[in-house]
């Protein structure tokens, strides 16, 4: 079972038509909906289980500039802008906090990665430094003397995963969004090759632009569309302790374990290194897509051979829109925790850090990761679909850049200009000739 989410009443019916229709209520497909309703668009947001049911509820919650991707750079820096106001904003709790996040550089060949990503980084004049000796033991009491150094970034933070989400989500429907839940989006239809409409589980909505942010589900919704998107999974699991009284509130990574303190007092805590990678039909049409990711990282990600390949294969097929679709079949996506590798973590913290001695486990959950060849995710236009948006494929870490994702996705949908160059997120990459591959040495 997922983690309590903060509920979003029903709303019933689905209106005959709206400017933009968004697939998907995660924290990319709330966050655009709130910055179009804001801009005087009507928007009907359909999600087909409840709000943040899927990956943006299961996130360990890191809202990092840190050791990112320097392509997402600009991205993240105007995502904490929107989340620093974002609870006045939405007139909610998303949880947001700038308690800063530490990474452990554990050999000199993590010193070495973390000086190369600070050179990206320094267009950008981000306060992120390497900390090391007295320095280190202030900012992470009881590390000091552990590791040769750390990368520390003061002005990062969290946020509650199993709050921001449905806050913002209720804020954009009071901007005057429909936000509907248990109500999947079957397909799109098109009229001259253009987008005309979606049709839902309870109707069609006719609109000129449909936003797919359907997380893990969006390869198999932009098959259907005869669109190619190399996606493909990987399952990491979470752990969700009771409070803990003198942990620290500095968020944590280490290969051994991550952890994040919770508004509630106690911590969300997950393996460094370890994530599972289902074995399914699309890991052989993609595999050298993403082999260079793979060959990045090959003691982290385990492949598993499981029940997810039958049933990706059978989903796989093309689905009438008169018919139940997939997406009504399974409302939430809701893979089992690989139990033994939070346990390994949740030792090594406690051999760490005492404090921790006495946490209780009260939960565990994993969630499925929609990953990208080059671990950067597609907030693009189609040229071969006008009226389409894709925002999808976050690789583990789109929970921090939601906000400015959802924002890109409004600017692109109504041709304002765009808040960050949306180049280096262009879907055509995948068909360009770009070398699209993970950066190295980061
Ligand atoms: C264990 C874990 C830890 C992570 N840690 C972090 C972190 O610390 N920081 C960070 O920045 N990121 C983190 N991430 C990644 C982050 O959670 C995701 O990148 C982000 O939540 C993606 O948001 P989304 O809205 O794109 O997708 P989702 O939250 O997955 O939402 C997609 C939604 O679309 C709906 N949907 C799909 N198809 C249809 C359809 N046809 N009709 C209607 N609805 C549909 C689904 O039901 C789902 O609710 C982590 C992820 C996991 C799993």
């Amino acid at each position: 079972m997922g983690p309590p989410v903060d509920p979003v009443p029903p709303e019933t019916g689905v209106p005959a038509r709206a400017d933009v229709v968004i697939v998907g209520g995660g924290i990319i497909g709330t966050s655009a909906a709130l910055f179009l309703a804001q801009k005087g668009l009507s928007v009907a947001l359909c999600e087909k289980g409840h709000i943040a049911g899927e990956q943006s509820s299961r996130n360990w919650g890191w809202v990092r500039k840190a050791r990112r991707d320097p392509r997402e750079i600009p991205l993240i820096v105007e995502s904490l802008r929107l989340w620093e106001g974002m609870n006045e904003r939405v007139q909610g709790e998303t949880g947001f906090r700038r308690t800063g996040i530490v990474f452990a550089a554990e050999s000199a060949e993590d010193i070495a990665r973390y000086e190369t990503w600070l050179d990206h980084a320094r267009p950008y004049q981000i306060d992120a430094r390497l900390v090391s000796g007295a320095e280190l033991e202030r900012v992470m009491p009881g590390t000091g003397g552990r590791w040769q150094a750390a990368l520390y970034c003061a002005t990062d933070g969290r946020a509650e995963p199993q709050k921001a989400a449905p806050a913002i989500a209720a804020a954009a429907r009071r901007a005057g969004a429909a936000i509907l839940g248990n109500c999947a989006v079957r397909g799109v239809e098109r009229s001259g090759g253009k987008v005309a409409a979606v049709v839902t589980e309870h109707g069609r909505i006719a609109c000129g632009t449909v936003v797919v942010a359907a997380g893990a589900w969006s390869r198999r919704f932009l098959r259907d569309l005869g669109l190619t998107l190399p996606q493909l999974k990987v399952r990491a699991s979470v752990m969700r302790t009771g409070p803990v009284e003198g942990a620290p509130e500095t968020a944590l990574w280490c290969s051994d374990f991550g952890f994040r303190r919770r508004l509630d007092g106690g911590y969300n805590i997950g393996n460094g290194h370890v994530n599972v990678v289902p074995l399914v039909p699309d890991s052989f049409r993609f595999f050298t897509n993403f082999l260079p990711a793979l060959l990045m990282d090959t003691k982290g990600l385990k492949l598993r051979a499981d029940g997810r390949f039958l049933q990706e294969w059978r989903e796989s097929k093309p689905a009438p829109l008169d018919q139940v679709s997939p997406y009504e079949k399974t409302r939430v996506l809701d893979p089992a925790p690989d139990r033994r590798y939070l346990r390994e973590a949740l030792d090594a913290l406690k051999r760490m850090f005492p404090a921790f001695a006495s946490a209780t486990v009260a939960q565990e959950w994993a969630g499925l990761i929609d990953v990208m060849p080059d671990a950067i995710p597609v907030i693009s236009t189609v040229d071969s679909v006008p009226g389409l948006i894709i925002a999808t494929g976050f690789s583990g870490h789109g929970f921090g850049i939601g906000p400015g994702a959802g924002r890109l996705v409004a600017d692109l949908a109504t041709g304002a200009p765009p808040i960050v160059d949306p180049r280096e997120f262009r879907f055509s990459r995948f068909s360009d000739g770009t070398r699209v591959r993970p950066i190295a040495g980061i």
